[in-house]
């Protein structure tokens, strides 16, 4: 085995013991300080404490799944890996398109680079539109919890998931969907023993239940039962999130929504600019397609200074910068957004139009994410860490940089 590892010019140890990257989609830090303040979370109280490491660290903008657990897996920001949202708008094929293909990564993943040098590399996901990003040349075992019941060697690097995990296959939208990813890879530390694991579960619990409720602390101690197991199982674990949560709605419950798309086809005449939302996706029932990051595509006739100039004065609205202004800011790749990047305030969403919301899933109060708001996430190690400078800022990629260069010494 290689002594060292660069990928996308970071170096990287290598393991001297299996590391976790565990991402916890949606973990604003304050669930677990409320999961443990509950005493469900006993294992992550200890860490917290001194046992093992707690920093406040930041995860990229957008505050979304997609460009941050791609950040977590490739060591740099958007403005590196390319994958900024969900949804990007060509303005030459004058279309949205999905950016969940790996064809629109633009480097390689710390993942494939392991496993290329003869590592055994695991990654479990919880829905299968991750997957083939997180899994892009890599070779092992890569399976979402989602299509768990359909995995082949030849595909996922493993067989007859659903048996071991000995859990039905859970619907997409439930809790069971992330434990169904832990336990799975508490099966696969025993047994398979991967060098390397990333995990990354899936924001269902965080959109609807805030932190300390029940449902909240239940599923933390659930993440808490099994990173202990791998603890127990000798294993280095980091543990992250891809962005934080917050309440999006007033105190009748009913979401704070500017909808962009109407607001400017007022201004301006109908689609004169374009309201792009990179939250959406197929599954959008528990957050309504509503986040707090849009891009605006301007046009060529219209006048982008004036533009940015109404809507900065809508209220709710926290940023309005312009591509570049955004790209530097952000670290965005400036040719995946728009003309002008638009961030809404903490209990605030943005929406295109109102009859392209279908709101009718929502049963709770909105909770989102997408803005700077959402932007300070848990990063945790079972494990002391070496001299690192107080100045230092920490962002969630630094997680493999954490678990493989800095974790010094058992707790
Ligand atoms: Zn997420």
């Amino acid at each position: 085995m290689p002594l060292k590892i660069t990928v996308n010019d970071r170096t990287y140890r290598w393991m001297d013991r299996p590391l976790v990257v565990v991402c916890i989609d949606g973990c604003q830090y304050e669930y677990i300080t409320a999961a443990v303040a509950a005493g469900v979370a006993p294992y992550l109280g200890r860490l917290i404490s001194g046992a093992g490491t707690s920093i406040m660290a930041e995860c990229v903008m957008p505050s979304f799944t997609n460009p941050n657990n791609l950040s977590i897996v490739t060591g740099v920001p958007p403005a590196v890996h390319g994958i900024c949202g969900n949804y990007f708008y060509d303005p030459e094929r004058g279309e949205e398109v999905m950016m969940n293909d790996p064809r629109y990564l633009r480097v390689g993943t710390i993942l494939a680079a392991f496993s290329e040098a003869g590592a055994k590399v695991a990654v479990i996901t919880a829905k299968d539109k991750l997957r083939k990003l997180l899994g892009h040349r890599m070779t092992g075992i890569c399976f979402s919890s989602e299509k768990a019941d359909q995995v082949s060697l030849a595909e996922n690097g493993i067989e007859n998931v659903v048996a071991r995990v000995g859990m039905p296959v859970p619907s997409v939208y439930s809790a069971e969907l992330s434990e169904f990813i832990f336990v799975a890879g508490v099966k696969l530390m025993e047994r398979e023993r991967p060098d390397l694991m990333y995990l990354s579960t899936t924001d269902y619990v965080q959109h609807k239940a805030a932190p300390g409720t029940s449902a909240a602390n239940d599923f933390y101690a659930m993440i808490d039962r099994n990173i202990a197991r791998l603890d127990q199982l000798g294993a280095t674990v980091v543990l992250t999130a891809d962005h934080g949560m917050n309440a999006k709605h007033g105190a009748d419950g009913q979401p704070n929504v500017i909808y962009l798309q109407d607001a400017i086809d007022t201004w301006l005449g109908k689609n004169a600019a374009r309201v792009i939302l990179p939250i959406t996706d197929p599954y959008v029932v528990h957050h309504g397609a509503l986040g707090s990051f849009a891009l605006v595509y301007v046009g060529r006739s219209g006048d982008e200074a004036a533009l940015a100039e109404r809507i900065a004065a809508l209220s709710g609205i926290e940023l309005v910068l312009t591509r570049a202004q955004a790209a530097a800011r952000f670290e965005l790749p400036p040719d995946r957004i728009g003309d002008l990047v638009v961030v809404s305030r903490q209990d605030t969403v943005i929406g295109t139009s109102r009859d392209r919301h279908d709101l009718s899933g929502l049963d709770v109060p909105l909770r989102s994410h997408g803005g700077v708001s959402e932007q300070k996430v848990p990063l945790i190690v079972n494990r002391r860490v070496s001299d690192v400078p107080q100045s230092h800022r920490w962002r969630n990629f630094d997680a493999f940089d954490l678990g493989l260069n800095l974790a010094v010494e058992a707790s």
